[in-house]
């Protein structure tokens, strides 16, 4: 086995991939860019190499200084974890032609898996059954539209290079091809360096599923049964479970055994996925088709590691130092059910816009343990962090297992109640509604289900004004206690002399002022009245926060305060809410919504209006890039654009002023 090895990835991944290394005794090196000179992976390997700037071109991409990084630390294989260089077959080359072995498969089976198109033909050839559709080489506009009409509509294009969804265009008339397939070109020219494109049938209401397989040098293959991973947004997964739902025994062994045989047709070696798109007939019927082979470890590899008791990762450096596979098919079995929730800094109201900021608060569920546990959190961030725009805005997975789904659906709901995470905005609260809704405790599961639930799922208020306001004044009440303990002058509750007293507080909640009246009865009993509400407020600090009793509603509270905003966490949801400290504030203004200007920090993509065009409100002006999402800046109201301020590929601060538009 490998003494040493380097870890050419940062975040979660790198995390991971380290702790098995150490589990093993193999030393661990990391990279990091100048972001991440204090990340948490820098501090979890043994060793570390700075290896350049914080955009990934600039480090975690410069396969150059990595595979420098591990000859000058003694490294003698490299784990290339997810995304980054995991797909690049120079790369993988690169470490063999310097006598370093490369976690992961042959480059050659990198290569024949690495264009979507020619891995349709090699599939075709295995019999691997394929989503009907075309992939050949001429790519004539005119021919293309041919097939598409031929495919019939609506039809898919997908740019032959893309991944983490992009690069892909739904057609649904004929007459709309010839521009879809002109952006889809450009977008992948952009973002793949390559404009080929397949055209596909456009699958309704399919599920993906996906097929985990394994293979040795020595020509062994198994497969680790499916994942269950249609539950996406933009086309990316956002929950993940095994086994899938539904799955007969009959068609898992089925498309099991049919992406053994694509992993064989490119003689792979190590950790692959094949994903499959699966249409589910009226009578229940499933068919499977092949979409395409991800030759590395997935995101979602721990709901298989918790359904089989397997590390994957100790498999792919066992068969990457030459061992055999552990395990032969005969002897793998599914135990219970695994379901991974993606956390991400997101504002899923807000089109999944991507956040930044800083992790003030980072509070993960009790009884976690790091492997294997019924409760996992997989990670590369710590409280007080900061969640730059250079890389992926996935914060964390949590992974959670049961018995039955149920029972891992109960669990995924507890521990999700139980991460707390204040600081930027993310998906917390938005998969505790994917994962109540009602399509998700049926596992009725298809790519449509978050757009079909949408109205559950967004714009909800978990936690009404009467709870928020009785949680933000229960919490300044014992603080107030607090300080009364330290400072006996500094009473404010002085209802000892005056005997019945009233105090007006002051709140914000979504942008309304509302003003709450709190009585102090004789008895020492609080009666709070808010808004049409009135009843006694009864509170009492708990080892799990402080415990809410009011207008009929009982509940645990965990309460964060960063200056006057109040974060309140409590068993049904989260909320904020400000509490105006009316001396401290005087004239403050809220941002503009709509303004011009960039909503983070990225790369300007290109305009879609010149100086002096007239403009509508909410047409599209501009595209940016950050977070490896591209997000469209619309006109706030109609106008005339006067000024563009950058140029395409301009780098940008967040905040900064775009175009100027006179009315
Ligand atoms: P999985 O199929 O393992 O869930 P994803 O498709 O979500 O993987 O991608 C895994 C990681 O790699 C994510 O961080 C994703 O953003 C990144 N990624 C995948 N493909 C690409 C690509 N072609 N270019 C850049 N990043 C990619
Ligand atoms: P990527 O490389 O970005 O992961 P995939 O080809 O795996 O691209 O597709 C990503 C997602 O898009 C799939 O998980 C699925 O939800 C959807 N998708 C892909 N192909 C089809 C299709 N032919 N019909 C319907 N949905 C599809
Ligand atoms: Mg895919």
């Amino acid at each position: 086995m490998f003494k040493k090895i380097l870890i050419a990835n940062r975040g979660e991944i790198a995390c991971r991939v380290a702790a098995t290394a150490r589990r093993m005794a193999i030393k661990t090196v990391a990279v990091y860019s100048d972001a991440d000179a204090k990340a948490k992976h820098v501090g979890f390997c043994d060793e570390a190499i700075h290896i350049g700037g914080s955009a990934p071109k600039d480090s975690y991409l410069r396969w150059e200084r990595i595979i420098e990084a591990a000859k000058a630390t003694g490294a003698e294989a490299i784990h290339p974890g997810y995304g980054f260089l995991s797909e690049n077959e120079e790369f993988a080359q690169a470490c063999v032609d310097n006598g370093l072995a490369f976690i992961g498969p042959p480059p050659s089976a990198i290569k024949a898996m690495g264009l979507k198109a020619e891995s349709k033909q090699l599939m075709e050839k295995a019999g691997v059954p394929l989503v009907p559709g075309y992939h050949g080489s001429d790519q004539s506009p005119m021919l293309l539209k041919r097939e598409a009409d031929r495919i019939g509509y609506p039809v898919l294009i997908k740019a032959s290079a893309g991944g983490g969804g992009k690069g892909m265009r739904a057609v649904e008339r004929s007459e709309d091809f010839d521009a879809a397939l002109e952006s889809c070109k450009r977008e992948a020219i952009n973002s793949f360096g390559d404009d080929a494109v397949l055209v596909e049938k456009y699958a309704q209401r399919p599920r993906h599923i996906e097929i985990q397989v394994f293979g040795d040098t020595q020509g062994n293959y198994v497969y680790l049964f499916e994942r269950d991973c249609s539950v996406q947004r933009r086309h990316q997964k956002v929950l993940e479970e095994a086994p899938a739902p539904g799955l007969s025994e009959a068609l898992r062994q089925q498309m099991g055994e049919a992406a053994v045989a694509a992993a064989r047709a490119v003689h792979y070696v190590g950790a692959g996925t094949v994903e499959f798109i699966v249409e589910q007939a009226a009578n229940g019927g499933m068919k499977f088709y092949f979409m395409e082979m991800n030759t590395r470890l997935q995101v979602e590899h721990p709901v298989t590691e918790a359904i089989t008791g397997l590390d994957l990762v100790e498999w792919q450096l066992l068969v990457a130092a030459g061992h055999k596979l552990p395990l032969a098919q005969d002897q793998l079995r599914i135990k219970g059910h695994a379901i991974e929730a993606r956390i991400c800094a997101e504002s899923p109201d807000n089109n999944f816009l991507p956040a930044t900021g800083s992790l003030h608060v980072y509070q993960k569920p009790q009884s976690v343990s790091f492997e294997r546990g019924p409760v996992r959190i997989d990670d590369g961030v710590r409280q007080g962090d900061l969640i730059s725009p250079f890389y992926d805005s996935m914060v964390a997975k949590l992974i959670v297992h049961g018995t039955t789904r149920e029972e891992a659906l109960a669990r995924l709901d507890a521990a999700l109640a139980q991460i707390h995470i204040v600081g930027l905005s993310t998906n917390v609260q938005f998969l505790r509604y994917v994962v109540r809704s009602p399509s998700f405790v049926a596992a009725d599961l298809d790519t449509a289900l978050i757009p079909r639930e949408a109205p559950v799922l967004f714009n909800q208020e978990p936690v009404g004004l009467a709870m928020a306001v009785a949680s933000a004044v229960a919490h300044t009440l014992l603080e107030e206690k607090a300080l009364e303990a330290d400072d006996p002058f500094s009473r404010r509750d002085g209802w000892r002399s005056h005997g019945v007293m009233r105090r007006t507080l002051d709140f914000e909640f979504h942008d309304k002022a509302v003003s709450a009246v709190l009585t102090y009865l004789h008895d020492g009993a609080l009666l709070l009245t808010v808004g049409e509400t009135s009843g006694p407020l009864v509170f009492s600090p708990s080892a799990s926060g402080i415990d809410v009793r009011f207008a009929g509603q009982r509940n645990s509270v965990h309460l964060y305060k960063n200056s006057d905003l109040c974060h309140v966490f409590t068993g049904y949801g989260a909320t904020h809410i400000v509490a105006i400290d009316v001396l401290a504030h005087a004239g403050d203004s809220h941002a503009e919504s709509g303004r011009l200007t960039a909503p983070m920090p990225g790369k300007v993509v290109s305009f879609a209006i010149k100086a002096g065009d007239t403009v509508q409100k909410g047409q599209a002006l501009a595209v940016m890039e950050a977070m490896k999402m591209e997000h469209t800046i619309a006109a706030p109201a109609d106008g005339v654009v006067t000024e563009l301020l950058y140029a395409p590929g301009d780098q940008v601060a967040e905040g900064a002023e775009l175009l100027k538009i006179g009315v």
